[in-house]
């Protein structure tokens, strides 16, 4: 079939696969245990509900503002407030659907097929695939010292004459480390001086661990306003627990906002407003969800790191936020999609193949579902790995034999 160059260069998104993949195990009816999950399963903010609900009885759900209503502008000003010392107007917010549409719009605004998007590896699976939707080049920048923690030479070292953008992570999906205001501070800098533009995904900004606080990317440059070249990325989906809205937003300057806005405008139009409305809900309502999401989460992370310590052979990084850890596995399988694969077969674990994050022999796994699926899964998975597990493992009333060695 003559599909174009640009869908035949992108693949499925491997997380979205695995969530169907999950929801046709379970509605077979099968054991399955969801370590590959992207979302947390706490209830969305009843101000959100409220507000959808009060909106839909109103029995009128008209088209919105291709760059998002004047409330939820307002909420986000008040937020960039908050969180990042800026008094922003708006003119400089753009909301989408979803944190994704608003990268999306964001790359397609300012890269020419061709230019280069520089991020630190491992990275989130949508960023490669998002730069070829443009016929622009992704160019990940593994730190050279094997951590999760680039340092500026990773970034530099990859920035050349055709770099138009660098995308920032932090805390990173898939690997929960949070980068230093050092490197942050450094980062702003040095495309402030190479003039690139430099894309925040703060998206998992507030969900850190051990008392850190949120980073503002804002507070180290020195070019203000309409001179900045900084997006910052934001959303309800992981702090609010609302990924099913599809509410993200961007700041930026002024001429960035409207190319993003006329973009948007002829790809989806603005997001409806019933989950417009649900995001100052969100946004504005009681703010307790997020600590106490925040901190049901750093709870699972000690779980999980506790039980992937006792795990002989993986080797594990604590996690500073979000609810992704990302182990390496390799000892038992260099090879993380076989590996992710035979997890599935022989125990119905789902867990993401590091390759997909761009590192091979990890595997990500999540925290943000329940202390008794994580240990469920990981308890699984070391019958499974472990050639001295006894030779069969109950699950609920069924037996596993092992038929592998
Ligand atoms: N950035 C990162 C790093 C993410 O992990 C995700 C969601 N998995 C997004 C952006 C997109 O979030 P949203 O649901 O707001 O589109």
């Amino acid at each position: 079939m003559s599909l174009s160059l640009i869908a035949k260069s992108i693949k499925p998104s491997p997380t979205l696969a695995l969530n169907e993949k999950f929801a046709i195990l379970k509605e077979k009816g099968d054991p399955v245990i969801h370590l590959g999950g992207g979302e947390p399963k706490t209830r969305v903010p009843m101000e959100a509900i409220m507000a959808t609900v009060a909106h839909v009885n109103t029995g009128e759900v008209r088209y919105a503002p291709a760059d998002g209503i004047p409330a939820l502008k307002q909420a986000i000003i008040r937020y960039t407030e908050e969180f990042y010392d800026r008094k922003v107007t708006p003119q400089h917010i753009i909301a989408s659907s979803g944190a994704k549409q608003a990268l999306m719009v964001a790359l397609q605004a300012v890269l020419n097929p061709q230019e280069e998007v520089v991020f630190p590896a491992p990275y989130w699976v949508s960023y490669p695939d998002m730069a070829r939707l443009i016929g622009a080049i992704p160019v990940p920048a593994l730190p050279e010292d094997g951590t999760f923690y680039p340092r500026l030479k990773d970034i530099e070292d990859r920035v050349g004459s055709y770099t138009k953008a660098v995308i920032i992570n932090s805390p990173n999906n898939p690997t929960g480390a949070m980068y230093s205001e050092e490197f942050i501070s450094d980062v702003v800098q040095f495309c402030e001086k190479k003039d690139i533009w430099l894309i925040m995904d703060d998206i998992y900004h507030r969900l850190i661990f051990d008392g850190r606080k949120p980073i503002n990317a804002l507070r180290y440059a020195k070019k203000q306003d309409e001179n900045s070249k900084i997006i910052i990325v934001n959303g309800v989906s992981k702090q609010y627990a609302m990924t099913g809205f599809r509410i993200g937003w961007a700041v930026g300057n002024k001429k960035v906002i409207e190319a993003m806005s006329n973009i948007q405008g002829h790809q989806t139009s603005g997001p409806s407003v019933l989950l417009q409305k649900a995001a100052v809900g969100a946004l504005n309502g009681i703010q307790s969800s997020v600590e106490s999401l925040r901190v049901t989460l750093e709870n699972n992370r000690n779980v999980m790191i506790g039980l992937l310590k006792s795990f002989e052979g993986v080797k594990v990084t604590k996690p500073d936020g979000t609810f992704y850890c990302f182990a390496d596995f390799s000892v038992y399988n260099k090879s993380s999609n076989a590996l992710s694969a035979f997890l599935i077969d022989k125990v119905q674990v789902l867990t993401v193949p590091g390759a997909e994050f761009g590192l091979e022999g990890y595997l990500r796994l999540s925290y943000c579902g329940t202390i008794k699926d994580i240990q469920d899964g990981i308890e699984r998975m070391k019958w499974a790995l472990d050639p001295n597990s006894p030779n069969e493992l109950y699950i609920g009333d069924r037996k596993l034999v092992r038929d592998w060695s």
